[in-house]
């Protein structure tokens, strides 16, 4: 039996369930393997305007047979209900807490409990964490990933290689999901990032059920046989460019684009079509996302791109 989160499911079967603090149900599927092997924890949409991992993990939690499975697979399907549905961009709607930015959370706010409820009940359990994101509704972005740089680094990259996923970026977030239950409590995780702009294509889906079932193999949890993937670049450091003040923004570069030191990466200007700034790119990278929506609001993102010259082709 694979108790957890005061969910009993035998072994060798799958159990669909809502779990979560008190009052806050999130849809989810335990999966208790028949053999023996590592527990991993999927998660989907803790920022709710982010859609595709949400029908991955659906798609993955029905396709998934638990007599093949060595350990157990834990999937949350949609971490920010109440985000999503109020359609929020990201936020949890009711204290407008980011669950990438809240932990290690408190018990007197629904985002606080909710990391509360991830530490007490769920990471205790778990050996490996996947969490799904998006471009949020206004970002585009090329697929990449972020990877514990803090812990557990070594074991991280690993399954990070494993993945069909171009760009492996470095992250010291000690505060979201995945970054406290690596960088602070050691446990081994990837937070993936595919598609955008409150879009749900089908192609994105597709690759985020790959990437589930890449990492799995990867883990000894469930084997692939279609393991081929593409060349990957490490980033050590990245540019997390953001607004000097309120504007419109006329971003000038596209996603994945390699831009040069120097180059313009985009504008703002005033209502009346006045200039406000020209933001240009400290040195040589690959943007990895930016902002392709109109707004431009003083210390938000405009655009992330990395810098190679801490970049490694592997
Ligand atoms: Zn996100």
């Amino acid at each position: 039996m694979f108790v957890i989160a005061s969910q009993s499911v035998r072994k060798g079967t799958k159990k669909q369930c809502m779990t979560g603090p008190d009052g806050y149900p999130m849809p989810a599927t335990v999966i208790a393997g028949a053999q023996e092997g590592k527990t991993v924890l999927v998660t989907a949409q803790i920022h709710s305007g982010e859609y595709p991992g949400t029908p991955a993990a659906v798609n993955t939690a029905k396709r998934i047979d638990p007599l093949q499975v060595h350990g157990n697979i834990i999937i949350v399907h949609c971490v920010n209900v109440s985000g999503f549905c109020a359609g929020t961009d990201a936020y949890v709607p009711e204290d407008g807490g980011n669950l990438n930015a809240c932990y290690p959370g408190d018990k007197d706010t629904v985002s606080g409990r909710i990391a509360q409820f991830f530490i007490n009940e769920i990471f205790p359990h778990v050996d490996f964490v996947l969490d799904l994101h998006s471009g949020g509704m206004t970002e585009s972005l090329t697929p990449c990933l972020f990877w514990p740089g803090i812990k557990v680094s070594e074991e991280s990259l690993r399954v990070a290689k494993a993945l069909d996923i171009p760009y492996l970026v470095q992250s010291f977030n000690r505060k979201g999901e995945c970054g406290y239950a690596a960088n602070v409590l050691g446990i081994p995780g990837l937070l993936l990032e595919r598609g955008g702009s409150g879009l749900c294509r089908k192609e994105w889906v597709e690759a985020y059920e790959r990437d589930i079932a890449l990492c799995l193999n990867a883990l000894g949890i469930l084997p692939c046989t279609d393991t081929e993937v593409c060349d990957k670049k490490v980033i050590r450091k990245a540019v997390y460019l953001t607004a000097e003040e309120d504007g419109i923004w006329f971003p000038a570069v596209r996603e994945g684009q390699h831009v040069e030191k120097g180059q313009v990466l985009g504008h703002t200007e005033d209502f009346f079509g006045d200039p406000l700034r020209t933001y240009h790119a400290e040195d040589s990278g690959i943007i990895l996302y930016y902002t392709s929506g109109l707004r431009a609001k003083k210390g938000s993102s405009l655009a992330a791109y990395s810098l190679d010259a801490y970049t490694e082709d592997i």
